[in-house]
């Protein structure tokens, strides 16, 4: 299997955060209906993928599994932000859509009415994921030095 099909370490550190939340994945985005809030999506690389991370930083993410905490707070909320991230058919328009087009797999974790910069620091604690660019996600953040992290 490759490195980038196997979400369950990604997945349990996940749940073994204090945060409240459920799965989602491709297959079962109908009962997302309007609600709103953050979520972690996890998006798993098989190939290094060059990505640009705002305020002019750039780099090069190596295959693996990274968490990208996002919020969904926007008309449509979660049915739309992370039915979009699932979709392969997109022009790319934010960051990270350059990750979900090149994901071998994704899924999401979905906390009603949470902060996404909390996700953040829910998975920090858990000192199994590090930063894996820095700027990337977060330039409307002032806490946060990126929201795009990776195991360590
Ligand atoms: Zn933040």
């Amino acid at each position: 299997m490759s490195p980038g099909a196997c979400f369950e370490p990604a997945q349990a550190i996940v749940t073994a955060t204090r945060l409240e939340g459920r799965w989602i994945t491709p297959g079962n985005t109908n009962a997302l209906a309007s609600r709103k809030g953050a979520y972690i999506l996890l998006v798993g690389l098989d190939r290094p993928l060059p990505v640009g991370a705002g305020r002019s930083k750039s780099g090069q993410l190596p295959a693996g599994i990274y968490f990208y905490a996002g919020s969904a707070y926007g008309a449509g909320g979660f049915a739309a932000r992370i039915g979009r991230h699932f979709r392969r058919d997109k022009k790319v328009h934010w960051h990270v859509d350059r990750l979900t087009l090149e994901a071998s797999r994704l899924a999401a974790f979905i906390v009603e009415n949470g902060n996404e910069c909390e996700l953040v620091e829910a998975l920090m604690e858990s000192n199994s994921v590090a930063i894996a660019l820095e700027g990337f996600g977060s330039t409307d953040c002032s806490s946060c030095r990126s929201h795009l992290l990776t195991i360590v």
